[in-house]
């Protein structure tokens, strides 16, 4: 069967959701949620949606009488995914929510719990776990072709352009550059490792006060231990340019890539030689992966599910946490 789904926020990410799913073989976009009226028509005429599928944010609980969608994907301010999710999961349909989940780990744990008693799925939206080089690096340590691993370096970031935007806004972000972007080189650092870390450390600069008010990060250089003695040491910055790139190195071999985390394609290469896996568009991936979660529940090689979220979410309270004191922060995750 194919997964019906359900784009709830048609902003930038929605529609490039939207447009990449045309190409899937397991999932295909039904329906939408929205609060504004003329995309809501633009994207029925675009993508044939009837209008028994478009709902708003007001009246989207009704979902649960629609026997035509099965997964609503929540592609909306972070600060609105975990009440989004768990009215989806009150609605008897699985959830799959964009990254960071929620604005902290209490949340996480709250949709995972809603998900749970409503017996819906819940997914996060980590397409780099569906993507091939990215795969083929996870395979490889799985492999034991890099030994040991020893060092994790991340570096994710951008210079954020409007300061009246949303991800500037600590309620609806939850933060600033560790919520948005930071949070692709924990994750990185994790299924690249393949360990949780068991403390951090965290240092923030703030160059620009009125751009980035309290609450909302700027720059966050972290560092993590992992159980097995392994390190990393990671940037999150909204103020410099050409930022995503990940390193390893383990006590047989290496990998590093620029691009890591973009929407690709892909760069890398490991002590093996370079990384040639052909470049498919991740969200085309992502969502017929999900489906085949969903359906067969066939797991991708690392989890995608709340539970994963939450434990990003951990690291980020505990990266806010030492940040602000200046104290190593233990974690157990
Ligand atoms: P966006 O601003 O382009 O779109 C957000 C949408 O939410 C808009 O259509 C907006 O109208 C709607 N919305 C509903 N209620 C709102 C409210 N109260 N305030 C503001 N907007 C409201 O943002 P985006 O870039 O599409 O990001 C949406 C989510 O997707 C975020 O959680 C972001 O982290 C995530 N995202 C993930 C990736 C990825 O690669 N996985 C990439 C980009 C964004």
């Amino acid at each position: 069967p194919m997964l019906r789904v359900a784009i709830m926020g048609l902003g930038s990410y929605g529609t490039r959701v939207a447009e990449a799913m045309q190409d899937c073989k397991k999932a295909k976009l039904v329906g939408v949620i929205s609060g504004t009226p003329s995309k809501i028509t633009d994207w029925q005429s675009k993508y044939g949606i009837p209008k028994k599928n478009c709902y708003n944010y007001e009246n989207f609980d009704a979902i649960k009488d629609n026997d035509d969608i099965d997964a609503v994907y929540v592609i909306t301010p972070n600060g609105l995914h975990c009440e989004q999710t768990i009215r989806v999961a009150r609605a008897g349909k699985h959830v799959i929510c964009e990254k960071p989940m929620g604005i902290n780990a209490e949340e996480g744990q709250k949709m995972v719990d809603a998900c749970k008693a409503a017996n819906v799925k819940l997914l996060i939206g980590y397409r780099m776990h569906f993507e091939p080089k990215t795969v083929h690096v996870i395979q490889m340590r799985k492999d034991d072709k890099f030994g040991q691993p020893k060092f994790f370096q991340g570096q994710s970031g951008f210079v954020i352009g409007d300061p009246t935007q949303w991800r500037l806004d600590k309620e609806l972000a939850g933060g600033g550059a560790m919520m948005d972007i930071g949070i692709y080189s924990i994750n990185g650092a994790r299924y690249i490792l393949g360990e949780d870390p068991i403390w951090v450390t965290a240092q923030e600069t703030k160059t620009d006060p009125v751009k980035f008010k309290e609450g909302v990060d700027e720059t966050i250089q972290f560092q993590m231990g992992f159980p097995s003695g392994a390190v990393a040491n990671c940037l999150s910055t909204y103020n410099m340019n050409n930022l995503d790139r990940f390193f390893m190195t383990g006590s047989k071999g290496w990998m590093e890539m620029k691009p890591s985390t973009g929407y690709g394609p892909i760069q890398g290469r490991t002590h093996k030689g370079e990384l040639t896996q052909p470049h498919v568009t991740h969200q085309t991936l992502q969502m017929d992966g999900m489906a085949e979660l969903i359906f067969n529940g066939k797991q991708p090689i690392v989890p995608v599910d709340g539970e994963e979220g939450v434990k990003d979410m951990k690291i980020i309270d505990a990266i806010f946490k030492a940040a602000k004191t200046g104290d190593k922060v233990e974690i157990n995750i």
